[in-house]
């Protein structure tokens, strides 16, 4: 899954790359739209919503992507070679006169009117990178089940819109809270820095081609993908062990003595070795 601030640079690309221009080529490579033609409509802007893309398009269009696990959305000038991977991964291409957009491996692409994009968007959460961020509310969403594990509530989008895995190994390290932690028995004054702090790392990360949370020149992360090396603070091994709802794992990292609160056993069985080696987040 991807961090929002990867969406919100893919955004960006997508942004400065088709808005205001024409499309002269427009290419839908799964069975739904494949006779949809774009061509000679005008790009209007594409946004970040959370982790989900929005590409809109004159005429009262919207084009709804999500990269999830590994889809991505590249920028090609004329005469650049393609890069993004085998042509059978490619879902849509957008061409302007000056730049090709390519969209690979996009399990959600849906076209609709753009008045009704609340649709695809409107269960989510304040955004950390929207405009429409709320860190209050950010935090009283959170709060609605306290029962909840710190680190599933942080990847609910429907909670607070942007953070990935790698974002919530890190922030639950910074809270000294281990991601099983019930969101309840979090000490007030850190909930509290909860959702400024997310923000901060987010924003802090949003133009970064390299993730960073520890201000440190060496080392990007404190936690995440850094089992069983120690931690940055303590020396402790980090640790490693998947954390869900049984349906989707995630690789969650934290340290035992920084971060109080429960944790699965050492000896707990591991299935996200697998998958770990496909994508890390
Ligand atoms: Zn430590």
């Amino acid at each position: 899954m991807p961090e929002g601030d990867t969406v919100w640079q893919a955004a960006r690309r997508l942004h400065e790359a088709l808005a205001g221009e024409v499309l002269i080529r427009s290419d839908f490579r799964v069975p739904k739209y494949a006779t949809v033609d774009l061509t000679g409509r005008r790009v209007l802007s594409t946004v970040p919503r959370g982790k989900h893309l929005l590409t809109r398009f004159e005429g009262g269009l919207t084009l709804h992507t999500h990269l999830r696990m590994e889809g991505a959305w590249k920028v090609y000038g004329a005469g650049e070679r393609w890069r993004g991977g085998p042509g059978h991964q490619i879902r849509v291409i957008l061409g302007t006169e000056h730049r090709t957009a390519v969209g690979y491996r996009l399990q959600v692409l849906e076209l609709l009117r753009t008045t009704e994009e609340e649709r695809v968007v409107g269960h989510l959460g304040p955004d950390l990178l929207g405009p429409d961020w709320d860190p209050e509310r950010a935090l009283a969403n959170l709060r609605t089940d306290p029962a909840r594990p710190l680190g599933e509530a942080l990847l609910d989008q429907r909670n607070l819109a942007g953070i990935g895995n790698i974002y919530k190994s890190e922030l639950c390290f910074l809270l000294g809270a281990t991601p099983w932690l019930p969101v309840g028995a979090l000490p007030a004054d850190r909930a509290e820095k909860l959702p400024g702090l997310a923000h901060r790392l987010l924003e802090a990360n949003r133009d970064r081609p390299v993730r960073q949370t520890t201000g440190l020149r060496h080392q990007d992360l404190f936690v995440y993908g850094r089992a069983p090396r120690p931690c940055l603070r303590c020396r402790t091994s980090v640790r490693v062990a998947d954390q869900g709802d049984g349906s989707q794992e995630r690789p969650t990292y934290w340290c035992p003595t920084c971060q109080t609160g429960p944790a699965p056993a050492p000896d707990a069985p591991q299935r996200w070795r697998e998958r770990h080696r496909r994508s890390p987040s």
